[in-house]
């Protein structure tokens, strides 16, 4: 039986990951708090949802791609929320990046509701979304991940089973954390070369020959060169899942000095002015100081 999928949270991702189902000719509907952003998928054939509990009401399988936690619970338990309209029965699938503690809160709480869960955050930004070629970071019963796993390939290249409940929240931190480090590790690197009279060009170049070459540093090469970041994935993420990996690393006992360090360069208080830009920007913080 074909499955009818709903989809909430139509931002930077959302918008990519939903065309791409609908590329794929699920039948789709989809919701967003800001109802302007519909209006391209509905152009392309998806329906409209009012709220999120008419969303549940037409959807067996339902996406959320969402700002963080907040957002998914004001979406699952807000007036008009998911909870709201008919669940029972049915599977919801978390793209969003959130703390672990929560998606296996929700997974015991929408269980409560005969609801599946699966947490599936994803790794790739904007371009790897309108592509389809994210890596998905699946947690919850390998069964329910694997049976949902030809609607998560419409959306990526690959599904990547973590674990139970929460694993695949986990995974996506390791993996923000390594992707922070990496970018502040670029940004330094390039601010010391053009501090030293090298062309930024040179040094990618000089990246891109040799072993330290990566599909990240290639995605980010022209905001290096240009000086000019425009969002892809926003500084505002980086900062808030930075709280999510300290936060992982508190209650697991894990030591990140690095991370710690991070935390502070990628904060919402570093320089507001950033927040909408790419996180790559983070080596605009290099040059003012
Ligand atoms: P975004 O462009 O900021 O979109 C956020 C979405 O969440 C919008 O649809 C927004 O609705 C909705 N939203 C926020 N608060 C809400 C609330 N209280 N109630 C209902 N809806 C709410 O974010 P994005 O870049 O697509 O990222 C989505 C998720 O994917 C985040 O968890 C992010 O960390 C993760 N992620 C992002 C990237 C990336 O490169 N951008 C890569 C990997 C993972 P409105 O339109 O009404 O504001």
């Amino acid at each position: 039986m074909t499955q009818r999928i709903g989809f909430i949270g139509l931002g930077i991702m959302g918008q990519a990951m939903a065309g791409n189902i609908l590329k794929h000719d699920h039948p789709l509907t989809v919701y967003n708090r800001t109802p302007e952003r519909t209006e391209a998928l509905r152009e392309a054939g998806a329906s409209v949802a009012r709220t999120a509990a008419e969303l549940a009401d037409a959807s067996d399988v339902i996406i959320l791609m969402l700002t963080g936690q907040e957002a998914v619970d004001a979406v699952l338990h807000g007036k008009k929320g998911l909870l709201a309209g008919d669940c029972r029965g049915k599977t919801v699938i978390n793209m969003s990046t959130v703390p672990p503690t929560c998606s296996k809160e929700w997974a015991t709480k929408l269980a409560g509701h005969g609801i599946t869960l699966i947490d599936a955050p994803v790794s790739g930004s904007k371009v790897p979304a309108e592509q389809g070629t994210l890596v998905i970071l699946a947690g919850g019963t390998e069964e329910a991940v694997r049976a949902q796993e030809p609607l998560l390939l419409c959306m990526g290249k690959k599904v990547i089973y973590c674990g139970a409940s929460g694993s695949g929240s986990s995974m996506k931190l390791a993996i923000n954390l390594l992707l922070g480090i990496m970018m502040e590790g670029m940004a330094e690197a390039a601010h010391l070369a053009e501090r030293s009279g090298l062309n930024v060009e040179t040094l990618l170049d000089a990246v891109a020959s040799g072993p330290l070459s990566c599909g990240l540093f290639q995605l980010k090469e022209t905001m290096f060169k240009t000086g000019s970041y425009p969002v892809q994935f926003p500084f505002r993420h980086m900062a808030k899942d930075m709280q999510f990996v300290l936060k992982a690393a508190q209650e697991n006992g894990a030591r990140l000095p690095l991370g710690t360090e991070l935390a502070e360069l990628f904060s919402p208080d570093t320089d507001p002015s950033l927040l909408d830009q790419d996180f790559a920007a983070v080596k605009t913080l290099l040059e003012k100081a």
